[in-house]
């Protein structure tokens, strides 16, 4: 795939970009790796100071990122600028909690003193998609960085100007240079990249294909891998659930960043005493959709991000309805410049369908009737993706037993699924493994090293 800014709202070329050639980027792994010998030394209070500034930058320039950001993969702008100042949070959570979460643990043993150590160990290699284009880069980065890491981003091949600007953020906070840098690369030498010796770790957000070739090529060479990847989370509906909340929340959770969310709801599996109930007021609020130019502050649904990305989608939904969905809103092309897919539900679904098994990135609802709360349960675990779930329903008791039961990384209970820096993120099954935020992510990409003294 070329490296070029193509506008989705317009279909139009911006900016084609040359890839690095080979040397550029070994002499870009051999700074990084002699950069970690120095900044692995740095007090974690100087490195805290670098990260509250970019925070800082983040805070001050949201508009101008946001608006890069729309203009490469097409989310509207309210909610490119709250990436922007969501990745400011995670800066200054990490700055506030990061030596706490790295302090040294002193544990009783028969040494005269045992204790373990959260070391870092060196240039890790992050591999990351363009749907959260900023917020993908930052959980990692920050706190791959307050650990004393430094960090190789390969961002996709459709928001190089993204990924650059965050390698400017960085350097502009005053954190060395080669702490993070952007490589303009193709996929295809993601391997060569791996199996150098200076590359310690590997770090991947994309889809399920990908994961499982960066899981192989680490593998390989004994490297480990944090993989977050594609998603198919239920949205659960019990029959005392408050319908107005859920489906308001089932629209805004289907289409939020334009229904291209590895967390996005996209399978609403309702239980039958409610089912029509749902259904009506859930077409009835997809189609009442703003869909339009995602510059335009009022636009709830902008276009997909790529052109290829948007037939896929169609073949997806055209597939599952030969197989025998039916199509209650939506299900099309619009016709317009650029890649606008309309606001889609599809019913009477069922197994081997893409529209049950596979993961639908854009805005089609999967809607599929459960007899009760266990078969609702069943479905939504009859998937191979573990990312997310949203179970809604007023009796709590039962929501937390229930919660217990679903394969995924997160339940939410009465709300969409979201992330949050103080909360760890992942997935179980085909969404991958490891853990981003919290402490959990900072200690994906540190030695634990006990020390035992006599
Ligand atoms: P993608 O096509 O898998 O690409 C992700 C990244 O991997 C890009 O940088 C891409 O580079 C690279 N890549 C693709 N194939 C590769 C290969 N064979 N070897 C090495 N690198 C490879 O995914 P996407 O379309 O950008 O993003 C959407 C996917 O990400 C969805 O499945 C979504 O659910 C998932 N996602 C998951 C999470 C999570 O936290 N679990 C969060 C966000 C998104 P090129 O662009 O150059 O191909």
């Amino acid at each position: 795939m070329a490296i070029q800014t193509i506008n989705p709202a317009t279909g139009k070329i911006e900016k084609i970009f040359d890839e690095y050639p080979t040397e550029k980027v070994q002499s870009i792994i051999e700074k990084a790796h002699e950069t970690f010998l120095n900044w692995r030394e740095v007090p974690i209070t100087e490195r805290k100071k670098l990260m509250n500034r970019t925070a800082e930058i983040l805070k001050e320039k949201r508009n101008h990122y946001g608006e890069i950001i729309t203009r490469e993969m097409g989310k509207p702008i309210k909610q490119a600028s709250a990436e922007v100042e969501k990745c400011a949070w995670v800066c200054e959570y990490y700055a506030e909690n990061a030596e706490q979460f790295l302090q040294r643990e002193k544990v009783k043993t028969d040494a005269s003193e045992s204790y373990i150590e959260f070391d870092p160990i060196g240039v890790v290699l992050a591999v990351m998609p363009w749907n959260f284009p900023f917020w993908q880069v930052f959980r990692f980065a920050v706190p791959a960085l307050m650990a004393g890491n430094v960090g190789l981003l390969k961002h996709a091949s459709n928001v190089p100007m993204c990924a650059l600007a965050i390698e400017e953020i960085f350097h502009t906070a005053g954190f060395p240079k080669h702490t993070f840098s952007t490589l303009l690369i193709g996929s295809k030498i993601v391997g060569e990249i791996i199996n150098h010796p200076y590359v310690k770790a590997v770090t991947l957000t994309g889809s399920e294909p990908a994961g499982k070739q960066i899981a192989k090529l680490s593998g390989a060479n004994l490297k480990k891998t944090v993989l977050e990847l594609g998603g198919s989370d239920p949205f659960v509906v019990l029959e005392d659930a408050n319908i107005d909340h859920a489906v308001s929340t089932a629209v805004t959770a289907r289409l939020i960043n334009n229904g291209q969310s590895c967390i996005a709801a996209k399978r609403f599996i309702v239980v039958e005493k409610i089912y029509d109930k749902f259904k009506d007021k859930f077409v009835e609020k997809m189609e009442n959709v703003a869909v339009g130019d995602p510059m335009d502050e009022k636009t709830e649904l902008g276009p997909i991000a790529r052109e290829d990305l948007m037939y896929e989608l169609d073949a997806q939904v055209k597939k599952s309805v030969e197989m025998g969905a039916k199509v209650l809103t939506g299900g099309k092309v619009l016709e317009a410049t650029g890649y606008y897919y309309a606001p889609t539900i599809l019913s009477e679904l069922h197994k081997g369908m893409p529209a049950y098994n596979e993961e639908i990135f854009g805005p089609v609802a999967s809607l599929i009737k459960a007899k009760d709360e266990n078969d609702a349960v069943n479905i939504a675990n009859d998937s191979n993706f573990g990312l997310g779930a949203s179970l809604w329903t007023n009796d709590l008791n039962k929501a937390k037993k229930l919660a217990a039961k679903i394969e995924s990384g997160n339940v939410f209970i009465n709300g969409m699924v979201k992330s949050d820096p103080r909360l760890p993120f992942g997935g179980v099954k085909n969404s991958g493994y490891g853990r981003e935020l919290s402490h959990y992510g900072i200690k994906e990409f540190v030695n634990i090293k006990t020390v035992w003294v006599k």
